[in-house]
């Protein structure tokens, strides 16, 4: 069947046609039968290189042999026991190795309940209920984080989505990234209320934001003057932009960090993790909830402990590649008047009707969405497909060739 044919019976059935809303798109998404190294396979036989790559996970590239390798002799001895096994040791200790402020960590299923699972545990560590989240700054989908973001300073808790109760929301204090001034007077109009600023250090869900000089530093120096953890959602930046992620990278030290995507190779992960006074507190050690039937399920650790073998090898030639594309890509984006943003594999062209700077999701949401969506569809019909959204990142890999980036920035010329 055509992908057309299979998205109207998809329609029927689940909503939307699809199981994550950012996969669908009008007329039809494309529906995918196989993918091997930087392509997609669609079901009609039409080869794409992809910017997507599992929306993060995949910084080798789809079906990495060496991966591949590791998880089918893995899975010969069995994939689910509810016991502990080595590769939780094995796997901690490779991300405790480059993540320095991590002493403890658990393992979860998901960047969503990473940061659901921090965010509580701050809470519980604390006992304060409130947190500061950046407008814009997406942790998955569960309650306290689906905020919806108002216009300018600091807003308060509205629903984002229906079924959040006013009541799961009416803690989180929405701020915009790179505004030190709003997060000093929301500390300072809730001193000793808050317990948490959660806050992905290189914004990447609306497109790729990166920090101004010194503010990931500032946000630092403010939090722990006022007795507020700070928690780096890392799930897109870890193992990316450094092995250590963007701490690393900046040099700042978080009391907490949520991981997941690249950890799991390209199975379903998360973990958070850090200080070990705070980590102490989850169960059964401590008193803050948390379980789960799949965590630390030996396909995805097998599948995330190879991938980061394999990184601490390679992921400076990944970089440098991003970093060659990056400049030749920005030079086109400017020469069409549009804003270009990147680090490391991570980049994105934002349509914006001027050469504005993006600094925030303020900046990014004027720019025009139904635009990017006709630009997305010449880019299929070049044989590249990127994420469907203008707020959503692209991913590139070590898959990716010299002879792909060529053909994809001959593409961005052309469509943009
Ligand atoms: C993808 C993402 C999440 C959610 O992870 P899931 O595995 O999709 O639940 C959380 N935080 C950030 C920064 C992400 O990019």
């Amino acid at each position: 069947m055509k992908s057309s044919d299979l998205y109207k019976v998809a329609k029927e059935l689940m909503p939307g046609g699809v199981s994550s809303p950012v996969r669908a798109f009008e007329p039809n998404p494309i529906y995918i039968k196989a993918a091997n190294g930087s392509k997609l396979i669609d079901v009609e036989e039409r080869e794409y290189i992809d910017y997507c790559m599992g929306f993060g996970p995949l910084i080798l590239g789809h079906k990495n042999p060496d991966v591949l390798d590791a998880v089918r002799k893995r899975l010969e001895r069995g994939w689910l026991y509810g016991a502990p096994i080595e590769e939780e040791i094995e796997l901690s200790k490779l991300i405790k190795k480059h993540f320095k402020s991590i002493d403890m960590l658990r393992f979860v299923n998901t960047g969503t309940e990473a940061t659901m699972s921090a965010i509580r545990l701050a809470r519980g560590f604390t006992s304060r209920d409130k947190i500061i989240k950046i407008g814009g700054g997406f942790h998955g989908a569960h309650d306290t984080v689906l905020v919806k973001t108002g216009s300018g300073g600091a807003t308060f808790g509205i629903p984002d989505s229906a079924g959040v109760p006013k009541d799961s929301v009416k803690n989180t204090i929405q701020i915009p990234f790179n505004d030190l001034e709003a997060l000093s007077n929301v500390l300072n109009g809730h001193k000793e209320e808050i317990a948490a600023l959660i806050i992905e250090p290189v914004m990447g869900n609306v497109g790729v934001i990166l920090p101004k000089d010194d503010y990931l530093r500032e946000v630092r120096n403010l939090t722990r003057e006022n007795d507020v953890l700070l928690i780096f959602d890392e799930v897109i930046t870890g193992f990316r932009i450094s092995l250590g992620g963007a701490q690393e990278y900046f040099g700042i030290d978080p009391d907490l960090t949520t991981l997941g995507k690249i950890i799991g190779g390209g199975f379903p992960i998360g973990v958070f993790g850090g200080r070990r006074e705070i980590m102490e507190n989850v169960a059964p050690e401590g008193d803050v909830y948390q379980a789960g039937t799949f965590s630390g399920n030996p396909i995805s650790l097998t599948a995330g402990i190879k991938t980061i073998e394999i990184l601490e090898r390679i992921l400076n030639d990944i970089n440098e590649k991003g970093r060659r594309m990056g400049k030749s890509l920005a030079g086109i984006a400017e020469e069409k008047g549009y804003f270009f943003s990147g680090i490391a594999s991570i980049f994105k062209v934002f349509l914006t009707e001027s050469r504005e700077r993006i600094e925030n999701y303020e900046d990014a949401i004027k720019c025009d969405k139904r635009r990017y969506m006709e630009f997305f569809k010449r880019m299929l019909s070049c044989g590249i497909y990127l994420p469907p959204s203008q707020f959503e990142t692209n991913f590139l890999s070590l898959a990716h060739s010299n002879e792909d980036i060529e053909r994809t920035l001959e593409a961005y010329k052309n469509c943009l």
